[in-house]
């Protein structure tokens, strides 16, 4: 009975999903099998994890010299499959599509993922739409933990990390009266699979239970096929996991939280029908202009968060209010220079910790510095860093003395 439900929910989807989640059990074995065995087997090969880079770079690459062709194949691949395709040219173009899709299904409870496309979307949202974050919700999960000294859990290494990922299969129920919203870590022109990573069960549950699905991918993560899309989303999970770890428990979220497992609780069954809707939203927002200029390097970011983790503006901003490197640049593109000045762009340091974190290597305190320049030039920079420009200017010094 289960099954010819999933049956039919994956014939209805008509385009491949993948989950990849990183298995506890294949960590566990990885490391036991590399501190126990690695010195009697000549066999057991760690990682080359500059490879991976190299790899990596050449994808991304590749994949935004195609950026154009990709969005196009992806968009005619998904009309052709019968999926609801909407090109977004900006972020309030997206929630106005959104909404549509809300009022049609008369539904006023949106679930999301802890993705920043869809961070770039949700705050166009009309105020009547409730939006419930899952992501944080499962710090319960995690709770008991925090007794423990981070510092003191052994350290995972890259090679028990990358072997551990392992698609998860999503079990397709009944759906619920509420939409999600989910951001993809990686899709393929080629043949429109869909890959997420996550890591505590919240993405494959709202996949499987909401009553209309809509996937978000912003343009740079079209890649050329599934192959690609698979590695790049492995290495986003790979390269982001340690700050993972190291972030949840002290990340809060301005949203309403819901667990998973209170989906069923929180929501009713939908009624007259057994299978979801899927919708899928292209997102522009400002990227197509970055492609052919100084910024262009940027849109190679595979989202890890990597550069997140090393920052030392992380540890001194309030909670709910940090923005990692990679989003305070991005705030620029997508809400403009005041915005990012506004949450934080003088605070970096210009260290260049993020930069050697990035696995692409991205020059982030090159762009954080150029979009301070515009700042300057738009007369937006803050007044302190003004008064002592201009002091520096007239008086040589930055207290404004003449003498
Ligand atoms: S350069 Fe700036 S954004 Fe990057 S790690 Fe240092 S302080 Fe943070
Ligand atoms: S910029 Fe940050 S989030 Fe993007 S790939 Fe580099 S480390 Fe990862």
């Amino acid at each position: 009975m289960n099954k010819s439900k999933s049956d039919s929910q994956s014939q209805k989807t008509r385009i491949p999903i993948h989950v990849l989640e990183p298995s506890a059990n294949l960590i566990r074995e990885h490391f036991i099998y590399s501190k126990l065995r690695k010195l009697d087997d000549k066999d057991y090969q760690e990682i080359d994890i500059e490879e991976i880079k190299k790899q990596l770079k050449s994808i991304r690459e590749t994949s935004l010299k195609n950026l154009e062709s990709n969005v196009k194949n992806l968009t005619f691949f998904l009309q052709g499959k019968g999926i609801d395709t909407y090109n977004a040219k900006t972020s309030s173009d997206a929630a106005s599509y959104i909404q549509k899709v809300l009022t049609k299904a008369d539904l006023k409870n949106v679930c999301i993922n802890n993705s920043s496309v869809v961070k770039e979307i949700i705050g166009d949202l009309p105020k009547d739409i409730t939006v419930f974050d899952t992501y944080h919700a499962s710090q319960k999960e995690i709770e008991d933990a925090k007794h423990l000294d981070l510092w003191e859990i052994p350290k995972i290494s890259e090679d028990h990390i990358w072997k551990s990922f392992d698609i998860f299969k999503i079990k397709y129920k009944k759906p619920l009266e509420f939409a999600s919203l989910i951001g993809a870590n990686s899709v393929s022109s080629k043949d429109g699979s869909f890959f997420f990573v996550q890591h505590f069960n919240n993405i494959s549950s709202l996949i499987s239970q909401s009553k209309e699905t809509i996937l978000v991918v912003s343009l740079e993560k079209i890649v050329n096929d599934s192959e690609q899309a698979k590695y790049i989303s492995r290495a986003s999970g790979m390269f982001g996991l340690p700050s993972l770890l190291l972030g949840i428990l002290s990340y809060d979220t301005e949203f309403q939280k819901v667990h998973v497992d209170e989906l069923p609780k929180k929501f009713s069954k939908t009624t007259g029908t057994l299978e979801n809707n899927l919708h899928v939203i292209i997102l522009d927002n400002g990227r197509s202009d970055l492609v052919a200029g100084e910024f262009s390097e940027f849109l190679q970011c595979i989202n890890c968060r990597a550069c997140g983790s090393v920052c030392p503006r992380s540890l001194f901003m309030k909670e709910g209010e940090y923005r990692t490197p990679r989003e305070l640049v991005l705030l620029n593109f997508t809400s403009g220079v005041e915005q990012s000045v506004s949450e934080g762009l003088y605070n970096c340091s210009l260290c260049g910790n993020c930069e050697i974190a990035c696995p692409l290597g991205i020059p982030l305190p090159d762009f954080l510095l150029n979009i301070r320049n515009n700042a300057v030039a738009e007369n937006l920079a803050p007044k302190k860093h003004m008064t002592i420009a201009e002091n520096v200017r007239t008086f040589g010094n930055p207290y404004g003395r003449g003498d």
